[in-house]
């Protein structure tokens, strides 16, 4: 993709902070951080997001976010971890190139997590049942 920015950094025409690389990944310090040590982890290949995403480039990257996940917690010293990936713009997607943010989290850092509310009677089962039709 020659206009993506995440494209771009992978390949080193746009400065970015690495923090690991291999075969099928690359990572580095997100500009806009929720904390110092938030990382950006994105498969070399372009994939607009999770959907289009090969299993196999999947699969490489998930002991990736483990190994970073580790990292980062002792690296600032931080007390938990959040891992998200953004989806769509629905879903606050900025950058249309799959990336996984890895996020420390220190206790009374003031970060807020979006708020749940109870299913209705039988949504639950119905909820599950429609989700279940489309795997
Ligand atoms: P998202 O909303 O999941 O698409 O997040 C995009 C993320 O990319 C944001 O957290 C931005 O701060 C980050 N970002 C945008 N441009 C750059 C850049 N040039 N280098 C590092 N991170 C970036
Ligand atoms: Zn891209």
């Amino acid at each position: 993709m020659n206009d993506c920015l995440f494209c771009k950094i992978v390949k080193g025409e746009i400065p970015s902070e690495k923090v690991y690389e291999d075969e099928y990944s690359y990572a580095f310090l997100d500009i806009r951080p929720v904390n110092p040590g938030h990382v950006l982890l994105v498969p070399k290949q372009h994939f607009a997001n999770l959907y289009e995403m090969s299993d196999d480039v999947l699969a490489n990257l998930a002991p990736t976010i483990k190994k970073l996940g580790i990292a980062i917690k002792k690296a600032v010293g931080a007390d938990g971890i959040n891992v998200g990936m953004n989806n769509d713009s629905a879903a606050g997607q900025l950058v249309f190139h799959a990336h996984i943010h890895i996020m420390p989290r220190h206790k009374g850092d003031g970060h807020e997590h979006w708020h749940g509310t109870p299913y209705q009677n039988s949504e639950t089962n119905k909820t599950a049942t429609q989700i279940k039709a489309h795997l």
